[in-house]
């Protein structure tokens, strides 16, 4: 859909602009929206009205804020117990399927297994039942749409999954097949970028115009909020800082490369050099590690900061996957190699945990959804599904 051609898009990107407020400050007096968005207090009124009346939002007592002469202003937020996006999270051998609040906060969720190469149209349909079951467990049962967060390229206006090297896929139409199961409109992107906007979008770091979520775990990529959007590269290859050359002439990797970082860094090759089965918790191997592969797993993670620093230079650089969980463990010694690394250029590049955990994935699926069906975060040139019906829309 391309925004601001005639009247009916101008009144939905209006919409979007005020939820997307909302959401980032809960309790927001009508007054201070229409400060901060720079539409008349009338057509606020005019708009949250209707947004009130669609169950998109919702009144509480006092607003935020310092207090004003006269009658007290009354606070919105975005409702909750309405409106639901659902949420997929393909992993390499596991497919996560959940339900979220408008304001991304996670209320059903199933895992199961995913075999290795799975057929496409067996792993949609599943999809679609573990969808179906989760929506059944909420009232009202109203699905707004699915996002699905995947791993490898993904065609985002298109909702196609170009290549997942891992699963055996290529031109894989997700969204449209999903689309014509459940009837709603569904939103593809590629995990780590998910990640990153639900950081962007949620969490403390909403103000941050310039993000990265670094994700490591079975694979390795990062997602990037660049100055008020999702940086994705002329073929949807942006931020896939695992295929960066640690070592030029290195192991061959999967993706032609040699030397990639994942090819160092993977959950795989750390179980496989630290000797620890899947049982054990992956930062515990690393802090019980010898201290030369320790050092070793320090220097490699600090050269994939520096190589976010100088190719994106974010604010902040939040992390996921197994570095997430053994940030405690190497966050001194790390930050200490990367501001030695980058020591001439100005602010060192903040590196933290993610808000989330482990919750992450799929709430980073969520979000692939909510940003683009509901507040307008996602590119003007995505599409919905052919033969969906109309009700979606805000
Ligand atoms: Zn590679």
């Amino acid at each position: 859909m391309r925004r601001g051609q005639n009247m009916i898009s101008a009144h939905r990107q209006n919409q979007q602009l005020i939820l997307r407020n909302i959401l980032q400050r809960p309790g927001i007096a009508r007054q201070t929206l229409s400060e901060f968005i720079g539409l008349t207090p009338a057509s606020i009124t005019n708009l949250t009205g209707s947004l009130l009346r669609g169950g998109w939002i919702a009144e509480e007592g006092q607003a935020a804020g310092p207090r004003t002469v006269g009658r007290p202003s009354i606070g919105i937020r975005i409702a909750t117990g309405t409106h639901y996006m659902g949420a997929v999270y393909l992993q390499r051998r596991r497919i996560s399927v959940g339900l979220a609040e408008l304001d991304g906060t996670a209320v059903v969720r199933f895992d199961d297994e995913l075999e290795d190469r799975p057929d496409p149209r067996q792993t949609v349909q599943r999809m679609g039942m573990m969808l179906e079951a989760a929506i059944r467990k909420v009232r009202p049962p109203h699905l707004l749409g699915v996002g699905v967060g995947a791993s490898g390229i993904v065609d985002y206006p298109a909702a196609v999954i170009r290549v997942a090297p891992r699963y055996g896929w290529s031109n894989v139409p997700l969204g449209e097949w999903l689309g014509k199961v459940l009837k709603v409109p569904v939103v593809v992107d590629n995990n780590t970028r998910g990640m990153a906007l639900a950081e962007q979008l949620l969490s403390p770091h909403r103000e941050v115009r310039w993000l990265a979520f670094l994700y490591i775990g079975r694979g390795m990529a990062a997602g990037v909020w660049a100055d008020g959007r999702i940086y994705r590269g002329s073929r949807g290859i942006g931020g896939e800082v695992g295929h960066t050359t640690v070592f030029a002439d290195g192991e061959r990797c999967w993706c032609g490369n040699r030397g990639c970082l994942e090819l160092y860094l993977s959950e795989d090759t750390i179980r496989a050099r630290t000797g620890v089965s899947e049982d054990t918790p992956i930062e515990q191997a690393i802090e019980q590690a010898p201290s030369a592969l320790r050092e070793e797993i320090v220097h490699l993670v600090t050269t994939a900061l520096v190589n976010l620093d100088n190719i994106y230079n974010p604010e902040v650089v939040v992390l996921g996957g197994w570095v997430d969980r053994a940030w405690p463990i190497l966050r001194e010694a790390v930050t200490d190699e990367l501001s030695a690394r980058t020591t001439y250029w100005p602010h060192p590049v903040r590196v933290v945990a993610s808000s989330f955990g482990e919750g992450i994935g799929l709430t980073g699926a969520a979000v692939i959804g909510l940003g683009q069906l509901v507040y307008g975060v996602g590119e003007d040139d995505w599409r919905p599904p052919a033969s969906l019906p109309r009700e979606w829309s805000l």
